[in-house]
């Protein structure tokens, strides 16, 4: 019988699990595990190359698993892990290393905009990250990996290094194929400009407390050419009325709307901030229910079912390359 096709992806700690990381990749997370075999991991790995020590997100770690739970990652259906939970994920970095020339990782834009992000820690893990997220996806043979589209250019790269790995050494691993929410490959941030990041804290959650939506949503900068709410909006260049095409299946009427200046922009954000706290209201109850013991039991059991699966990976990467067995397993 077919191997039933593997979905991976991962979410690094460095902040709350915000509207870009759920319509851009997360709602894509819940709805692949009815037809793959599923991964998600907590890239703690990831992490360090902005935050050094990992027990300076510990409770960071917590809530974005907890978060996971909430919007419908079930630990029964999906493998729920930590990174650093398969250590041979840096052995594999390392021999995908050796047949990814220089080139190809200089030219990732991902590395250029964290160097002007965080100028003062330019570190090698940096420029080695998509190696690493090549080594995450490959090590479980992923076949589809559900991201938003500011990941679109790893993605390509980690075809290109499974391309020429399986040229080199024969055929270890499937090419996988990049998943995007077509309605949401990319949410902006508050700041109506960059996109919505953990990093650049210019986000909205998802199941935070209703008074921190309120604030954020709050936040938003809206359309810059209106200055009075007696003058007419522009919509289509209003970041708040992007979001409520995501939120209200009537949105274009609310469009007119503001349009015509019969709704201000404070009015649209108090109605987007109350319909996006009451859609997740449903996730808030599930976290409420959670506790840090389930979160260890899962993470736990989900360690174990990585490793298994990567640890098989492995045997085979490393007969591929000609090196020796493990010793030990
Ligand atoms: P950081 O600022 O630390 O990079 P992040 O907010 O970009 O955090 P990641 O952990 O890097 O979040 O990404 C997790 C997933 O969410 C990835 O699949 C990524 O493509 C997706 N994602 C992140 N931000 C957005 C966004 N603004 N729009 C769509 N998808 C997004
Ligand atoms: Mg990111």
């Amino acid at each position: 019988m077919a191997q039933t096709k593997r979905s991976l992806s991962g979410i690094r700690v460095t902040g709350r699990f915000h509207l870009g990381n759920y319509l851009g990749a997360g709602i894509n997370y819940v709805r692949l595990q009815d037809e793959y075999e599923s991964y998600i991991f907590v890239a703690d790995y990831h992490t360090l190359t902005t935050k050094p020590n990992a027990h300076d997100f510990t409770d960071d770690l917590y809530d974005m698993v907890m978060d996971l739970i909430a919007i419908g990652i079930d630990p029964e259906r999906t493998v729920l892990y930590r990174q650093s939970a398969i250590p041979k994920v840096a052995e594999l970095t390392l021999l995908l290393a050796m047949v990814t020339p220089l080139s190809w990782v200089q030219r990732v834009p991902t590395f250029k905009e964290k160097v002007r992000d965080q100028p003062d820690n330019v570190n090698l893990g940096l420029f080695e990250y998509p190696v690493l997220q090549c080594a995450d996806i490959v090590i479980v043979k992923g076949d589809v990996v559900p991201v938003g589209r500011d990941q679109a250019a790893h993605l390509e790269l980690t075809r290109e290094i499974t391309r020429r790995f399986n040229r080199t050494y024969g055929e270890v691993f499937p090419e996988p194929q990049i998943v995007l929410n077509p309605d949401a490959p990319l949410v902006k941030g508050t700041d109506g400009k960059a996109k919505m990041s953990k990093s650049l804290k210019n986000i909205v959650g998802v199941t935070d407390e209703p008074e921190v939506i309120r604030k954020q949503v709050h936040s938003m900068v809206t359309d810059t050419k209106r200055v009075y709410k007696s003058q007419p909006g522009h919509p289509r260049s209003c970041n708040v009325c992007a979001f409520y095409k995501f939120f209200f299946d009537d949105w274009e009427h609310y469009w007119e709307l503001c349009r015509k200046a019969e709704i201000g922009c404070n009015d649209k954000k108090k109605l987007l901030a109350e319909r996006i706290i009451e859609r997740f209201a449903p996730f808030r109850e599930r976290r409420a229910g959670l506790t840090r013991e389930y979160v260890d039991r899962v993470l736990d059991a989900g360690a174990e079912r990585a490793q298994d699966v990567a640890g098989r990976t492995m045997v085979e990467v490393r007969q591929a390359v000609g090196l020796p067995p493990y010793r030990d397993r």
